[in-house]
């Protein structure tokens, strides 16, 4: 019997951080993820992936 390895199928690394808590805002405020940018609904900040960020 050598079925039991079926059981450990690996989905790969697909577990990423796509979440980030707002710097501004208490904690536990999720900025939205965008293609090259965060976004917090709460107060307006934008954080660029890249480095820059623009506080509105
Ligand atoms: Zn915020």
């Amino acid at each position: 019997m050598v079925e039991a390895h079926k059981h450990y199928k690996i989905e790969g690394e697909k577990v990423v951080r796509i979440k980030k808590e707002c710097e501004r805002c208490a904690e536990f405020t999720w900025m939205a993820g965008h293609d090259d940018r965060w976004t917090c609904g709460k107060c307006g900040m934008t954080i660029y992936k890249r480095g820059r960020r623009k506080v509105v």
